[in-house]
């Protein structure tokens, strides 16, 4: 973090004293208006900087390139007014540069290379130790030719704030001076028309280094894991949950911050109360940094089927979409058909009755549907029926031990059938199963229904 004029440096400065005052007259440094303006009254450059040399500022870039960022952060001690500060420098360009100023710089220099421009950092952060050098050539006229340089802890560079820029390609230089003010860099020294400073505005700033404008961390959720069995639902009934997350961005979460599908396709568990199929909930309240936001979620059952739904968060501000804790929830939901009216039951229940095998086995083949309850009526009547006359038909199917061992379970009575006719599609072991499961769980509530 930096210093900013409408905002106190956030770290406490880590060195007290710093004798600077024998080094020169004190030079005015402030806001980019201020400055630029008292320099234009006067004349005089407030915060002489190093004439660029060499050929990094005439350096060619590639326009489609992206800055090379490097996010690792470094802590260094940065310089307002004399005044020592903590600040946090990453790698931009191969040069050191203030976090937040290398945000705002990857975003402008991407809008330049979206127009063809190339923009590259020449001099970004400096140190104390460099600052002391580059001024002491200039007392010294012995090195850097005599270029004028800011009294050590009093150059912008020493801020985190300025930035010098390949201006000597002239495409560059007219494309800044046309554009840069829209991603909040200024020009602050009028003779140098590579200097350029940063000191907020401009869009979000959300580069991806250091804090992110959006970012969300869990905090809890109501629903059962993705591992857990599935949720349950017939088709046309709902599910009501939350999910929380604590906003770790700087950005606050207000109605354009959404939980929303992944991938961004609508849902087939949508339920009427979502704001759109692939937005499901807005955040309860608005919820600053460092609070935790409730995002309220109803499921539907639409179709019979499985699935699995990942949601993620978005914020869909006017001037960028932000997408941010990708994939924090993912819900695994069975939906099936709703059991039938009263009627189909008794019908299918007016077998025999005289426990045999057959009956039970006949009774959940009719009723539970051709896959599960075929191969749960056949394995159901081997196994009861000692004298083998009714499974005649066959096991040519896998599938039967498996649902047979469930099925079996169904028979612990006389009336087995469900009459539920789920998904009929060719099924896995572990899902087949379930299914048969399923024609139990909706025999036995029906009965004592
Ligand atoms: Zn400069």
């Amino acid at each position: 973090m930096l210093p900013h004029p409408a905002r106190p440096p956030l770290r406490p400065a880590l060195v007290s004293v710093l004798l600077l005052g024998a080094l020169g007259a004190a030079c005015d440094d402030g806001p980019p208006d201020e400055l630029a303006q008292r320099a234009l009254e006067s004349g005089v450059e407030p915060t002489p900087e190093v004439e660029p040399e060499g050929p990094e500022y005439f350096k060619v870039v590639a326009p489609g390139a992206l800055p090379a960022i490097n996010c690792a952060e470094k802590q260094d001690t940065g310089y307002v007014k004399g005044d020592p500060f903590a600040i946090t420098v990453v790698t931009v360009d191969g040069k050191p540069v203030e976090v937040d100023t290398a945000n705002a710089y990857y975003a402008m220099q991407q809008a330049a290379a979206a127009d063809g421009v190339g923009i590259a950092i020449v001099s970004g952060f400096r140190t104390m130790a460099k600052q002391q050098e580059l001024y002491n050539c200039y007392i010294n006229c012995n090195c850097n030719n005599c270029n004028l340089a800011a009294k050590p802890g009093y150059s912008n560079h020493q801020s985190g704030h300025a930035l010098d820029l390949n201006t000597g390609v002239s495409s560059v230089k007219k494309w800044l001076e046309n554009h840069a003010d829209e991603w909040g860099f200024a020009r602050t020294v009028p003779k140098e028309d590579w200097h350029y400073e940063w000191w907020g505005g401009g869009p979000p700033q959300d580069g991806p280094c250091g804090i992110p404008l959006f970012a969300g961390d869990p905090e809890g959720q109501s629903f059962p894991s993705q591992e857990a069995p599935p949720i349950l639902l017939e088709v046309g009934e709902t599910r009501s949950g939350w999910l929380e997350l604590e906003n770790v961005g700087k950005a606050s979460w207000g109605p354009t911050t959404m939980l929303a599908t992944s991938p961004d396709e609508p849902s087939p568990l949508a339920d009427a109360s979502w704001p759109a199929p692939t937005r499901a909930a807005r955040v309860e309240s608005p919820t600053a940094s460092g609070e935790v936001g409730r995002f309220n979620l109803v499921i539907r059952g639409n179709e019979p089927g499985s699935f699995v739904q990942h949601f993620s968060l978005v914020n869909e501000g006017e001037d960028q979409i932000s997408w941010f804790a990708e994939d924090t929830l993912a819900l695994n939901v069975l939906v099936v058909e709703p059991a039938p009216p009263e009627e189909s039951t008794s019908s299918t229940s007016t077998g025999t009755g005289d426990g045999t095998g057959e009956t039970a086995g006949e009774t959940a083949g009719e009723t539970a549907g051709e896959t599960a309850g075929e191969t749960a009526g056949e394995t159901a009547g081997e196994n009861t029926t000692s004298d083998g006359s009714t499974s005649a038909d066959t096991t040519e199917s896998a599938d039967a031990s498996t649902a047979g061992a469930t099925g079996e379970g169904l028979d612990d009575g006389d009336e087995a059938g469900c009459g539920c006719v789920v998904d009929r599609g060719p099924r896995p072991w572990s899902e087949l199963s379930l299914l048969a499961m399923l024609v139990l769980i909706g025999g036995r509530r029906r009965r004592l229904g």
